[in-house]
């Protein structure tokens, strides 16, 4: 461990100047390089400890750093920083290839996997062991002399080709503007949306107003414009990204990305890269994904072609003599959400402010897991907005420092983000305690008003909080396994349960104080809140579902490409189509997720989550919200082991079953 020589090894932020960072990557990736040597150039035989286990912990200094340095790059970045990064990136990329594609070091793993039946392993020792393995292998480690070479190039255009659709992407979304001179054609469009139009065209020395395809222009315009014809005109631009015959146009770059993906997962033995990508997640197979995505549509449709034909009659009544197109969705929807329900942000923000909502979230896991959090000034932060606190666990042992970071400035990242400074693990008996932080981007207090938060922000921190919880709360020994390094497809759990708190009267009685008057929110907001959270949850539903299926169209591919882009798309999305067809658009060229994110055969997995949150969340419904006795069965068998054991056995030592989708449908309102 690299000593810090600070309290519970805290990170000397105000120590840490941009210039350490270089010489800190060299000497520790030289010390992982060390150990390395060591380990491939021992005459004994390999063992778990020699091998494995000393393998693991020999990268855990350089993973601080990396830590560190990528967390203040996110939250806390400027020129320097940034530069570091790009020099660092490529030689960590070649550090971590140097150790999977190492023949020696990989017979010396393959040894002790061989081996695995005879030697004393505990559970989380195996699992470290077969997930070390199979790393080299999934790397392309077993692989014959010339099979790596082409490996290392497929795999090498890959990283190429997903960097290129990204910059297409991102190149045709500025590409386009629509710039507005009449003020009649901002008609409908609220004061805010009007304002930032304008300084918009200020910044851009045009005259009127201009409205992007990025996501609060876009977004606000489809909502609130009365114009219907722009509307269109916005709705195609946006959905024919990357879909223009141009120099930008995506439908290669796609055609050979999933090329090579099924080449790489042939070079492998897999007959499909989706068989590849899922063999880490909980759904296995793309068998079962496709599974889960059909019983999922066909509990979502009825509802969604009920809520389809309730916004066309509510059209028809405002005047639309048209049937309801894709541009009209939003438009519509938003009016009779208002008409329905008489909610709006402005209303609910005076009652979430945020010391409250923080005080409610820290006693909600005061109530169910018994800790207690103590602010710390003397520990050192990155920025003064950061507070950092000392948690302590039911008993009064120290659990971890957390850290909370929640307005937004220069050099931080947008959205919302949890991550860790420190992750739990023990070496030879010592416990390391996990240092986490939680970043925001809420608005900040001024002089006269203190934060207030939107209901949705108050979920956001519900759900962080949750991520922060399966961090604190980790109970295991090798780094790699604790805390949230578990599949993509059951990280959400932990997080997403905790939304299910903003849907409890009880709890949201608790927060939900005027920040003037000190009075409780009415019963009556307070019910349409919940109300309202259904609305159109089948559309949604289907909405999300047809990504899903468009994601699994191009990973379950077993052949190249036949006919044109559009037409696969059109086909796999077919049986989520719920308006009437449009041409000249094309989804799947401007999917970043699958194309140049980590979500390629994943993106399933939002839905996975929820179905696993909202089944885990009927146990608690069914005990009591704050029962005691679940949330130390929740802890013990999911928040405290990471990815220490299967995903799915964990989950039924909870649950007692398996999930099923009956708590989903129920809690959207769709059975
Ligand atoms: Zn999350």
């Amino acid at each position: 461990m690299i000593d810090f020589n600070t309290p519970y090894q805290a990170v000397p932020f105000e120590r840490i100047k941009p210039e350490h960072f270089r010489p800190a990557f060299d000497a520790t990736i030289l010390e992982a390089k060390i150990g390395l040597d060591r380990i491939i150039r021992s005459g004994q035989k390999p063992t778990f400890k020699n091998t494995i286990e000393a393998l693991e912990q020999m990268g855990y200094p350089l993973k601080r750093i990396e830590q560190i340095f990528f967390n203040i790059n996110s939250a806390e970045t400027n020129k320097e920083i940034q530069q570091i990064a790009q020099e660092v990136s490529p030689i960590l990329t070649e550090h971590y290839n140097d150790i999977t594609l190492n023949a020696d070091l990989f017979k010396k793993v393959s040894q002790v996997f061989n081996d695995r039946e005879h030697l004393k392993l505990d559970t989380e020792q195996r699992k470290l062991l077969e997930d070390t393995y199979r790393n080299f292998v999934r790397n392309g480690a077993n692989l014959a002399p010339e099979a790596k070479k082409e490996f290392r190039k497929v795999t090498s255009e890959l990283s190429r080709l997903s960097l290129k659709f990204e910059e297409n992407l991102l190149d045709e979304t500025n590409a386009y503007r629509m710039v507005i001179t009449r003020e009649a054609d901002l008609a409908g469009l609220p004061g805010f949306v009007k304002e930032a139009a304008a300084m918009d065209a200020k910044s851009k020395n045009t005259e009127g107003w201009v409205f992007t395809l990025k996501a609060p222009s876009y977004l606000a315009f489809m909502m609130y414009a009365d114009n219907r014809k722009l509307r269109e005109e916005m709705f195609r631009a946006y959905n024919s990204r990357g879909f223009h015959n141009n120099e930008r146009d995506n439908q290669d770059v796609i055609r050979r990305i999933v090329d090579l993906r099924l080449r790489m997962a042939n070079l492998l033995g897999y007959r499909t890269f989706a068989e590849y990508v899922l063999e880490e997640r909980m759904a296995r197979t793309p068998q079962k994904v496709s599974d889960f995505l059909k019983e999922l549509l066909d509990a979502s449709l009825p509802m969604a072609r009920k809520e389809y034909a309730e916004v066309q009659d509510f059209a028809r009544k405002s005047g639309a003599g048209f049937k309801l197109q894709r541009w009209d969705w939003s438009y519509y929807s938003e009016k009779l959400r208002n008409e329905k329900f008489s909610i709006t942000d402005e209303m609910t923000k005076p009652y979430f402010r945020l010391e409250k909502v923080e005080e409610g979230i820290m006693g909600l896991a005061n109530k169910l897991y018994g800790l207690t959090f103590l602010p710390d000034t003397t520990l050192p932060v990155y920025n003064n907005d950061v507070r950092a606190f000392q948690v302590f666990d039911g008993d009064g042992s120290f659990l971890a420092i957390l850290y909370l970071d929640y307005f937004p400035r220069e050099g931080k990242q947008g959205g919302a983000w949890m991550t860790n400074y420190l992750e739990q693990h023990r070496v030879k008996g010592k416990d390391y305690r996990p240092h986490v932080s939680l970043v925001f981007n809420f608005t900040k207090p001024t002089e006269s008003k203190p934060s207030l938060l939107t209901y949705d922000e108050v979920r956001t921190f519900l759900h962080e909080f949750g991520h922060s919880l399966h961090s604190m709360l980790s109970n295991c020994t090798y780094l790699s396994l604790s805390g949230t390094n578990v599949y993509r497809d059951f990280v959400e759990l932990p997080s997403q349960i905790m939304e299910n708190w903003a849907e409890q009267k009880e709890w949201l009685d608790e927060i939900a104080v005027h920040y003037e008057t000190g009075q409780k929110m009415s019963d009556e907001l307070l019910g349409n809140i919940l109300k309202s959270r259904n609305f159109n949850s089948g559309y949604a539903s289907v909405r999300q579902l047809s990504f899903g299926f468009d994601d699994m169209a191009w990973h379950t591919l077993t052949d190249s490409l036949k006919v044109p882009v559009p037409e696969y798309e059109q086909a796999a999305m077919a049986p989520t189509e719920l308006f009437p067809e449009v041409d000249g658009v094309c989804i799947s060229t401007g999917f970043a997720h699958i194309f140049s994110g980590g979500y390629a055969a994943g993106y399933y997995g939002y839905k996975w989550a929820e179905v696993l949150d909202a089944d885990a969340f009927s146990v608690f419904r069914k005990n009591g919200i704050f029962d005691r006795a679940t949330a130390a069965s929740f802890r013990e068998n999911i928040l405290s082991r990471g990815g220490t054991e299967d995903p799915m056995e964990l989950y039924k030592r909870f649950r007692g079953q398996e999930p099923t989708i009956e708590a989903l449908l129920e809690r959207e309102g769709l059975r």
